[in-house]
């Protein structure tokens, strides 16, 4: 409505129009305190309240332990990679990464900049990034602080399905930036798990992180004040000023998401979703493409391939696509430049009608091009 689109974007991302109404509605005068949320001062009571209703809420939503912390941070999934050898190990520890896509490989990269030992147990690079290696088959080091994973590949689309359990005993650290609050997830089975909010949470400039207390006061002398998890924790993540408006927008998200029943009914809703998209590529009798394993298709992003041995004719086709997909209101499809083809992100915030209407363009796309 109001000429918005279909927007299939990897992050930032769609957000729910009714969150977005609620926020506009709210803009110039937040509960009669006279001002909006981004003018007020981060130690008010009235922004105090919103910050506290954000975490118990989604403490709600995810059954979050009381053994863990909520901490809303900034620097996005990418200053995590850091912080998380800096808190949880020193420069001549071992860690083990399981790396299933270019995020995971980005996080061990940063891991070996502070580790002695950032051991890769498991890589599926030389098979493209397609699947997600057994846990039986990780090679975990007896000694490892934590083992790493990525729980959804956002450009590849490659999904862990279940929580997993590291065989040597470390606790479990996951990027969960793409597929966040898109399921339920049992977090006792984590030492932390962390997400940039900018694709199913809300504007960026947020850092969730929720971390098992254990694994908290144990940084380095040398870790930076603003990424020592004890320091953000005393301090209820308000050590400095904090994203003040993207925490109230991803408060506003975590409330439609406890009003809507919780994870399991935003579960629901993701499967039907990606089913629309998964069945047109099935469907295609080739034409499309996606070309990861079955047991592990990303339900938040799926890339989409054409599949022609011409190359040329090949890109000439995805673009084509694209553009056309455009014409008809559905944008942001055009797959990360590092895999090239396309690639629809379908967060919690994408309706219904939105993956309908992919599948339902595919199928017209197939007829006319193929
Ligand atoms: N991890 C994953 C899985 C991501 O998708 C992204 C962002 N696309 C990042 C990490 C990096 O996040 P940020 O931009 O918030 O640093």
């Amino acid at each position: 409505s109001g000429g918005r689109v279909y927007n299939f974007s990897a992050g930032p991302a769609c957000i729910y129009e009714d969150v977005l109404t609620t926020a506009s509605s709210e803009m110039m005068n937040w509960e009669n305190s006279g001002t909006s949320v981004m003018e007020m001062s981060h130690r008010g009571k009235e922004f105090m309240g919103i910050h506290a209703k954000a975490i118990a809420d989604l403490r709600e939503l995810l059954s979050i332990p009381d053994n863990y912390q909520v901490l809303f941070l900034q620097g996005g999934a990418s200053l995590q990679f850091a912080s998380i050898p800096l808190n949880l190990a020193s420069a001549e520890d071992t860690a083990d990464y399981v790396t299933t896509g270019s995020w995971g490989a980005k996080a061990i990269g940063e891991g070996k900049k502070f580790l002695k030992n950032a051991n890769e147990a498991a890589s599926t690079k030389s098979s493209g990034f397609t699947s997600i290696p057994a846990t039986s088959e990780w090679s975990l080091s007896d000694d490892a602080k934590y083992v790493h994973i990525c729980a959804n590949e956002t450009i590849q689309g490659v999904e862990f399905k279940t929580d997993v359990v590291p065989a040597n005993g470390a606790p479990l650290i996951a990027d969960m930036s793409s597929n966040f609050v898109s399921k339920p997830i049992d977090v006792s089975k984590y030492g932390i798990i962390y997400a940039g909010a900018q694709k199913n949470v809300g504007p960026a400039g947020l850092t969730v992180v929720i971390v098992r207390d254990d694994l908290i006061g144990n940084a380095r002398a040398d870790c930076p004040t603003m990424q020592n998890y004890a320091i953000m924790a005393e301090n209820d993540s308000m050590y400095n000023t904090p994203p003040c408006y993207s925490i109230y927008m991803a408060g506003l998200v975590f409330d439609k998401l406890n009003k809507m029943g919780g994870l399991e009914a935003v579960e629901k809703v993701n499967i039907e979703k990606c089913a629309h998209i998964y069945d047109a590529i099935a469907g295609s009798d080739g034409f499309f493409n996606c070309p990861v394993d079955m047991t592990c298709r990303s339900a938040m992003n799926i890339p989409i391939t054409i599949v022609n041995e011409d190359a040329d004719k090949r890109a000439e086709l995805e673009k084509a696509f694209i553009a056309e997909a455009g014409d008809l209101g559905m944008v942001a499809l055009k797959g990360h430049r590092s895999v090239g083809g396309m690639r629809a992100s379908i967060y919690n915030a994408m309706p219904i009608e939105g993956a309908e209407a992919l599948a339902a363009f595919m199928k017209e796309f197939k007829a006319k091009h193929a």
